[in-house]
């Protein structure tokens, strides 16, 4: 059963909230808030602090460039230093690879044009007709619609030097990973309010049928991320397992038709490795056939091998599990740092680790 919003709790503001959460009186309960905008969001707020006995927020795996796997930069650090033009997202351009980072490439002299969206890497193609544009499509099913109509334009414009290295994830999966871990126990998830606006709050349902775990989807302002947090307690003390909707200015059950049916036209699902979680069964996406010749892996990269390695010392696997908190590992806050970010849980900034830094006072 899917619930929607009770008008009667858009009322209520951001102490009252807190207050009925702090009275929370069920079993206790692992809450993960499966996104980074989540993390930050609760980080900023410092609502940890503020929960009541027997009840605890877990970061999870949803920040799209902590997930993406170390080789996949290393990939891109490869076309970089081969010649192409590679466009990517700002908060890709620090993460460490295993020798360098985009960043520091670009610096060397490589050509990397952060881009705020995959259509601009499409215009970056017309405007360099002579260059191969090669764009590293990361996230969740928030941006893996954009990457896919990107493609479609570069079709229709029969763009020759436009290609993807595509590292897009598919939640679901991960949240399957999560749960079979057996280090784990989660009791509920916090699920996030803009990938659902895609893929629609019904999605959960099966998951969360087969799992009798709560999932509530919500949004980003205090306000929504207390309220969302409130219906879970309200599951867990009443023993139900739901999907509901908390965030219904935004949300409904089916998504974003149209943007889902281009996820479909150009890609298909596939198995895809998440860093520190491993390889996912369908846990990506892959171009299908009429759209290959978009595909970077095939044009630039086959038979290439990158050698590559996490950092030493960096605990992110288990970040992004969930096991362990930032502040668990030992080299946060002291050599990894927002300033001297070790791994790319600190560099991005929807990471738990950069989360927990920079709110660690709050
Ligand atoms: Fe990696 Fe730094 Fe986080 Fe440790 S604190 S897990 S080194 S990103």
């Amino acid at each position: 059963m899917t619930r929607t919003f009770d008008p009667a709790d858009a009322q209520l503001q951001t102490q009252t909230l807190l207050e009925k959460i702090q009275s929370y009186t069920g079993p206790p309960i692992s809450v993960m808030e499966v996104c980074g905008t989540h993390t930050v969001a609760v980080a900023r707020m410092g609502l940890r602090p503020l929960l009541p006995q027997g009840v605890k927020l877990i970061s999870g795996p949803g920040c799209p460039v902590c997930v993406t796997p170390v080789e996949t930069f290393d990939k891109a650090i490869y076309l970089v230093e081969k010649g192409v033009i590679l466009a990517t997202y700002g908060d890709a351009m620090r993460v460490p690879g295993t020798r360098t980072t985009l960043a520091d490439a670009r610096a060397n002299g490589g050509r990397v044009e952060p881009v705020y969206s995959a259509l601009d890497a499409v215009k970056l193609a017309k405007a360099n007709p002579d260059d191969q544009v090669v764009f590293l499509g990361l996230g969740f099913e928030t941006t893996s619609p954009t990457a896919a109509h990107a493609i479609m334009v570069a079709g229709r414009e029969n763009l020759e030097n436009f290609s993807v290295l595509c590292a897009h994830k598919a939640l679901l999966p991960a949240m399957e990973a999560l749960v079979a871990d057996p280090q784990m126990e989660i009791g509920a998830f916090l699920c996030p309010g803009h990938a659902t606006m895609v893929i629609g709050s019904d999605v959960y349902k099966p998951f969360c049928e087969a799992h009798r775990l709560p999932c509530v989807v919500t949004g980003f302002e205090a306000q929504d991320v207390l309220l969302g947090l409130l219906w879970i307690l309200r599951q867990a003390k009443e023993g139900r397992a739901e999907v509901e909707n908390a965030y219904p200015r935004a949300v409904d059950a089916q998504g974003n038709v149209g943007a889902m049916k281009m996820l479909a036209t150009v890609f298909r699902p596939a198995d895809a490795r998440f860093r520190g979680i491993g390889v996912l069964p369908g846990g990506g996406y892959e171009l299908k056939e009429e759209f290959a010749h978009f595909d970077a892996e095939t044009r630039f990269l086959a038979g290439v091998e990158v050698e590559s390695r996490e950092p030493a010392g960096c605990m992110c696997a288990e970040v992004l599990r969930g096991r362990i908190e930032p502040s668990q590992c030992p080299l946060f806050a002291k050599t990894c740092t927002a300033e001297n970010p070790v791994g790319a849980c600190m560099v991005s900034s929807e990471g738990a680790c950069g989360a927990h830094y920079r709110y660690r006072g709050v």
